[in-house]
């Protein structure tokens, strides 16, 4: 079975002040164990070691991004390694608002290990308008998603890599959308930074 994984994806959002707030109310908040839900917020990098030092251990955290090659003359990019040295296991790869702004292919991310990969399905007009893709339209695509898996990996992989919705996810649509046979999960971004968060969790039971 795929566990669910619901993903906050803060963006470039937050001061100090606000990113303590937001970690106090995760921390209070009462959600189902990790053997129910994995449960990953990315705050942008001024703030990982914030985050990471204060946040419940129950709860991960992710960059937003990462160099593609090792460390070295690239200034003001962070590396892998560093994320690693970091102890934060998740990055965020590849984000469409990465692709239309910073000029990101497909040939940046290109991927070795599945078992370390979530995919998050995002339709590009649903994210920050307030417009969700409907649950049919969700699971309709995932579900492709894993035929594309399955005829261009593996059946394994197919089966046991979590595809994830993200686009205006809220606390009033996640149940549904959740409830999807190939909706493993979610990456929020809007709503990820107020408390229902809390409630998106909770779409796991
Ligand atoms: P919104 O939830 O704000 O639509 O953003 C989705 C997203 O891009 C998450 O990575």
């Amino acid at each position: 079975a795929r566990k669910f994984f619901v993903g906050g994806n803060w963006k470039c959002n937050g001061t100090a002040e606000e990113v303590k707030k937001i970690v106090n109310t995760l921390n209070e908040a009462q959600v189902p164990s990790q053997d129910v839900v994995e449960v990953v917020v990315s705050p942008p990098y001024v703030f990982l070691p914030l985050v990471k030092s204060t946040l419940r251990s129950d709860f991960h955290v992710a960059a937003q991004n990462c160099w593609v090659k090792k460390g070295g003359a690239f200034t003001g990019e962070v590396s892998a390694e560093m994320l690693v040295n970091l102890d934060i296991p998740w990055v965020i790869l590849g984000h469409s608002e990465r692709r239309a702004l910073l000029n990101e292919s497909n040939e940046v991310d290109r991927v070795s290990n599945w078992s370390k990969v979530v995919i998050a399905y995002e339709p590009v007009w649903a994210i920050g308008t307030g417009k969700v893709a409907s649950p049919a339209q969700a699971q309709e695509v995932h579900d492709e998603l894993r035929k594309w898996l399955a005829k261009n990996v593996s059946a394994d992989v197919a089966a046991t890599t979590r595809i994830i919705y993200g686009g205006s996810v809220n606390g009033g649509n996640c149940k549904e959308l959740g409830g999807q046979t190939d909706v493993d999960g979610f990456l929020v971004g809007g709503a990820s930074l107020k408390p229902e968060f809390i409630d998106i969790i909770k779409a796991a039971e």
